[in-house]
């Protein structure tokens, strides 16, 4: 039976711990990254400014939050 570790990491782009799957840094193609900071670089890839970048991830976050949330 294998045993459900969790992993806690440090982004070193933010400093947020977090425990989802790692993104991968588009700066050296093998850093881990939190989730949040592979979607920046991603979005800023595509060429979406700052602002609009925190705009998304709100929304991604809140999305994300309606699955994990109990059901009433
Ligand atoms: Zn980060």
């Amino acid at each position: 039976m294998e045993t459900a570790e969790i992993k806690i990491r440090t982004c070193p782009i933010c400093g947020q711990e977090y425990t989802d799957r790692p993104a991968i840094s588009r700066m050296d193609c093998e850093t881990p990254i939190c989730p949040d900071c592979g979607t920046r670089q991603a979005l800023t890839s595509i060429g979406i400014d700052a602002e609009e970048q925190e705009k998304i991830l709100d929304a991604i976050h809140r999305s994300m939050d309606r699955c994990t949330q109990d059901k009433p």
